[in-house]
């Protein structure tokens, strides 16, 4: 049974910041092997949906589950919080955050970097960790980086060390966060292609992202959310090709 849920599943998820709501219902299903985009104005409540995916932020109501185990929860309402720490710890090391502002840690080369959290948050053996990280960041194209600074790199390269270092956790689940919006629109395209060849690959993905091409590209499923609801929903074809709703259109023909 587990086999076949989904990585992520979330149902009717609601989220306030003090009085404002920002997410009224929101449900989101990441199939393995599936990539879901996640498109819609700023303040619709994207980036709290992710963070909420992954218990950065916690809910009111509504369900979380990863991998077909339901987050467990302890109070309610405002009250509630995630009961059981190795749970959090679990869903948290499996749905591997990659930020729009990269997070790098600057005092850490690039190799330190993505082998600090499989060593010290997941106890991983040191040498294997290493291995395996040069081996990823060779995959993202900057095997020759592991002894630089983060401020060496350009913001495209610093991007594709922090995916280097989210795929290093060996995550269920990848969640982007706007990957290239803080990046120039030529340094954009080099993690536009690394996050093309992991879909290739397979994995299983949510990705944030204002830009539209790339959620056509690589997603399976497309999710335009607007004012913490979802709008409209579906495949990246019908979505953007025959898009039903009048907000959904209009912001299309905004955004290109
Ligand atoms: P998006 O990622 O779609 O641009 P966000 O999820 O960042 O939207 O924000 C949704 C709404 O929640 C916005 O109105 C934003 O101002 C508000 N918000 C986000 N984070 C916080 C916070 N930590 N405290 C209070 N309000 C917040
Ligand atoms: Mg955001």
């Amino acid at each position: 049974m587990p086999d076949q849920a989904p990585v992520l599943e979330i149902r009717d998820l609601h989220k306030a910041y003090g009085q404002l709501e920002v997410l009224k219902g929101v449900d989101l299903v990441a199939e393995r092997g599936r990539v879901v985009s996640l498109i819609g104005s700023s303040g619709s409540g994207k980036s709290t949906l992710l963070r909420c995916a992954n218990l950065l932020e916690d809910s009111q109501q509504g369900e979380i589950l990863f991998e077909g185990e339901a987050v467990k929860w302890r109070g309610a309402g405002h009250n509630r919080r995630p009961a059981d720490p190795a749970q959090i710890t679990r869903i948290r090391t499996n749905l591997s955050m990659v930020f729009q502002s990269f997070n790098l840690w600057s005092h850490m080369t690039i190799l330190q970097n993505v082998m600090e959290a499989p060593v010290h948050v997941l106890g991983r053996d040191p040498a294997q960790v290493e291995e395996a990280a040069r081996g990823y960041l060779a995959k993202v194209g900057i095997g020759d980086k592991c002894d630089a600074w983060p401020a060496q790199l350009s913001g495209g390269q610093q991007q594709r060390a922090a995916i280097a270092r989210a795929l290093c956790m060996e995550p269920k689940a990848l969640l982007f966060d706007e990957p290239t919006s803080a990046l120039d629109p030529e340094l954009e395209q080099e993690v536009v292609r690394v996050i093309k060849s992991l879909a290739e690959e397979g994995r299983t993905m949510v990705i944030v992202t204002h830009d539209m091409r790339l959620a056509a590209d690589v997603s399976d499923h497309v999710i335009f959310l607007h004012k913490g609801l979802v709008e409209e929903e579906g495949a990246p074809d019908i979505l953007f090709g025959q898009p039903k709703s009048e907000r959904l259109r209009g912001f299309l023909s905004a955004t290109v």
